[in-house]
């Protein structure tokens, strides 16, 4: 049944999908990738585009898609006007997604090797990632890439499986009922893994009974099916089932569990003998997860004493592609646990979107457990070639084969003790540097000696969190209105280019900050999206005009200043944004002094308005909405005022997050977007929005002391019972708020609530933490519900995230 290599073209996917019409052009295109963003095509010769209707319509992306040498589209719109593109192929379909699963599901078919669906609500990518090392041992395994779980991303995992594989590892995941089924029918499992069920997610279901039932449907094809026998419904339990729990009847029968400081004993009974499992781990999700692996290659006939020697070498999983703060103004990408080439798509995509430096720098390894093949090499030297990399480090045996096929310096090294031992000859400086190695090389050490040290606080920031915040709100308002991003005050606390990226890769139509210095800086990182600045100081001009910073004009005097300024320079119509004062009595101009500012304005050919913007006192608050109204139709009055005068038009816009919620009708040509971005929601709108930014530290200490004792300065922390007292290292100066003391704030150590005992000190707090088992080292998040902490001390969100002092190091992941 199968051909050697397996090809296809426009005409053998034609014949493959239900389309409804086709203009053919050259039916012999070879096809290898599959595409639905044209911001992250690379090799557009070989691809196969889908325009997808996601939140932006794909068909506005043909055209980009087409300049990138695109020539295959599966589009859906019968009235797209494909004249313009007189090579390319068009084949139309009733819907796009669909057609994408359609051709994924077929490309599955085509082979017959074991099909692994990874489901659960908790743990699927941790087992998925742990099957992947413990098989790639003795077989060429695939895994779908990082959390590829949806009705896209597992269709584009399943498109990657490849002749050389012996098993696919595909995780499913769904949020809401009738989901699975669609999955099923792509991935048709040979072999099921439902890990545990947990509570993640409950709420797209009506019962944790209704979400198994769903989850269960991805099995409906399985020969095998791994689970905990604790999660499965009776009526579901049968001859597949090969499960693993406390009944006697359990194929891996757990009898009893010891917990030692470091690892856990776990005395299990397999086919009638008792065994005794020493698993890395004593928490209990992660056994549970070790457990699913375990039952999963007991079924695939490993021995136990097999499967012993390769579990003790698993660790935990730092899935996260990190972006942290290298040396000598280096930026770090690690991502140094797993190599294969989609993850190193998902890398290289997110390093061309970072942007941070001109030069750009890869560290990569072998790959384990691929065919290396002339094939594989090909495509992994285009891969690298695509992205101009100043060097590329290559480590490994296999891996150096390819260093005369690659466009930049390179250096090869036989293994990771190579490269440490030379690290001190090579030059890194002012650029970015991605670290790509699979586990067993343990680049991990490598990335650690490149970044900047931290001291045990972080704040770690999810880029794509805020991908999904900006989504939300892009949902609520209509297509033609533009979307300004406030990264003012280093973007709320979360950092300057690396969210300033992350929106211009999303394509936002305008940044604003608070001061000309917080502009250059992102000017210096790379940013070329039009920036307003909202507090101009004459002293900054000149950095202004040099780095295309957009003024707020705000007073007659800072108009007349600016306009003086340019007199002397050869700037004509320089954009400027003109602050209306409606009722917030802050910055602008009050209506009295508008017709003075328009007649400056018609006497000069020097500035051009761009926009004409107010700012709401109080669109959060229903008793304001008189207040608002009125607000809102002053703005409308003047900004009228203001473009008859001037007889062009200019944006108006007078919405912040809470007027883009609770003002649909006043979104006018432009919003405002601040805090919502950052995944606090104070609309208390329930826009499922996802939190950004995770503020950590460490328990430095641990103490027993006795009832009367106190803690900290003052001696304000009495103990009033025997006492666990734990120290963590974050203090007032860090941005802890020193009202937080005494109880009133709480951090959160493992899902549970500790409150800080004592007087917060400068760079230090201490916590009881009398009635939970924690150890010295253990993670603690400072500000579990970020909301109610302000409530607590009787501020606003605003002030605690913009509060966290920068020597708190921020890191950047995206997943
Ligand atoms: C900060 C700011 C915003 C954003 O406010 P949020 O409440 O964070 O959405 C909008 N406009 C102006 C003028 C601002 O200063």
């Amino acid at each position: 049944m199968l051909s050697i290599t397996l090809m296809y073209t426009t005409g053998s996917i034609l014949e493959v999908l239900t389309s409804v019409k086709v203009s053919i052009s050259n039916p012999h295109l070879e096809i290898q990738n599959l595409e639905y963003d044209s911001r992250k095509i690379r090799q557009g010769e070989q691809s196969l585009f889908f325009a997808l209707k996601g939140l932006r319509d794909g068909h506005l992306f043909i055209e980009d898609a087409y300049r990138k040498h695109v020539r295959n589209f599966i589009i859906s719109d019968r009235s797209f006007i494909i004249d313009p593109y007189a090579e390319a192929n068009f084949i139309w379909v009733e819907d796009t997604l669909c057609a994408l699963q359609e051709l994924a599901a077929f490309h599955r078919q085509q082979f017959v090797l074991p099909v692994v669906g990874i489901t659960g609500s908790n743990g699927k990518t941790i087992v998925k990632e742990w099957l992947y090392q413990l098989l790639s041992i003795d077989r060429r395994c695939y895994q779908s890439p990082k959390s590829y779980n949806s009705q896209l991303g597992v269709a584009l995992s399943l498109w990657e499986i490849q002749q050389e594989h012996e098993i696919a590892l595909i995780e499913a995941g769904i949020s809401t009922d009738g989901e699975m089924e669609r999955l099923a029918q792509m991935i048709r499992p040979t072999m099921g893994i439902m890990t545990s069920m947990g509570i993640a997610h409950a709420e797209g279901f009506v019962s944790k009974e209704q979400k198994f039932v769903e989850k269960w449907k991805l099995f409906a094809h399985a020969e095998m099916i791994i689970a905990p026998s604790e999660a499965v419904l009776p009526g579901f339990r049968d001859e597949r089932c090969y499960l693993w729990g406390r009944y006697p009847e359990d194929k891996v029968y757990i009898q009893d569990v010891e917990s030692k400081s470091d690892h856990t004993f776990v005395h299990v009974r397999i086919a009638g003998v008792s065994y005794t499992l020493t698993i890395p781990f004593t928490d209990k999700a992660s056994i549970d997860n070790v457990l699913t692996c375990v039952t999963f290659l007991s079924a695939m006939g490993y021995t136990v004493s097999v499967i012993q020697e390769r579990i003790v070498g698993l660790r935990p999983l730092e899935m996260r592609l990190k972006l942290k703060k290298g040396k000598n103004n280096c930026s770090i990408i690690d991502d140094s646990y797993s190599n294969d080439l989609a993850s190193l798509q998902i890398a290289l995509d997110f390093m061309q979107q970072q942007n941070q430096h001109r030069d750009k720098s890869l560290i990569i390894t072998d790959f384990i457990g691929v065919r290396w093949n002339d094939k594989f090499k090909h495509k992994l030297v285009s891969l690298l070639n695509a992205v101009s990399f100043q060097k590329i480090i290559l480590v490994g045996e296999n891996i150096r084969e390819i260093a005369d096929d690659l466009r930049a310096t390179v250096l090869s090294f036989a293994d990771t003790e190579d490269i440490f031992s030379a690290l001190h000859t090579i030059d890194f400086a002012n650029e970015t540097i991605l670290i790509k190695g699979a586990r067993k090389f343990g680049l991990e050490r490598l990335s650690q000696l490149l970044v900047q040290k931290t001291h045990d606080t972080v704040l770690e920031i999810n880029l794509k969190a805020i991908e999904h915040n900006l989504s939300k709100y892009r949902q609520r308002i209509q297509p033609g209105t533009k979307l300004m991003a406030m990264v003012k005050a280093f973007s709320y606390g979360s950092g300057s280019f690396e969210v300033a990226n992350i929106l211009q890769f999303n394509k936002v139509d305008y940044l604003t900050v608070a001061f000309a210095d917080e502009g250059v800086e992102l000017r210096q990182g790379g940013i070329r999206l039009p920036i307003m600045v909202l507090s101009p100081h004459e002293d900054t001009f000149e950095d202004l005009l040099k780095f295309q910073l957009e003024p707020e004009i705000y007073s007659l005097r800072i108009l007349r200043a600016f306009i003086a300024f340019l007199e002397d320079r050869s700037v004509g119509h320089y954009p400027i944004h003109i602050k209306l004062d409606t009722g917030m009595h802050r910055l602008g101009f009050m209506p009295e002094e508008l017709d003075e500012a328009l007649s400056v304005l018609q006497g000069t050919e020097k500035v051009r308005v761009q926009s004409v913007f107010s700012h709401l006192a109080g669109a959060g608050n229903k008793d304001f909405d008189t207040f608002t109204d009125r607000q809102v139709n002053l703005f409308r009055q003047e900004a009228d005022k203001l473009e008859t005068t001037l007889q062009y038009t200019v944006i108006k816009h007078i919405c912040n997050t809470n007027g883009i919620v609770h003002r649909p009708a006043d979104h006018m040509d432009m919003v405002r977007l601040g805090i919502g971005l950052y995944g606090v929601d104070i609309s208390g709108d329930e826009l499922d929005l996802q939190e950004v930014g995770s503020l950590k530290t460490t328990i430095s200490q641990l103490k027993h002391l006795s009832t009367g004792e106190t803690v900290g300065y003052d001696r304000s922390g009495v103990l009033y019972r025997q006492s666990r007292i734990a120290t963590v290292k974050i203090g007032y100066a860090d941005g802890y708020d020193r009202r937080l003391g005494n109880g009133v704030g709480k951090m959160m150590i493992q899902e549970h609530l500790v409150p800080t005992v004592g007087n917060i000190c400068m760079d230090m707090c201490m916590l009881d933490v009398t009635d939970i088992d924690v150890h010295e080292g253990q993670e603690v998040v400072v500000f579990p519900d970020i909301m109610q902490t302000a409530k607590d001390i009787g501020t606003i969100p605003y002030e605690l995230l913009t509060g966290i002092s920068s020597r708190v190091k921020r890191v950047y992941y995206y997943e």
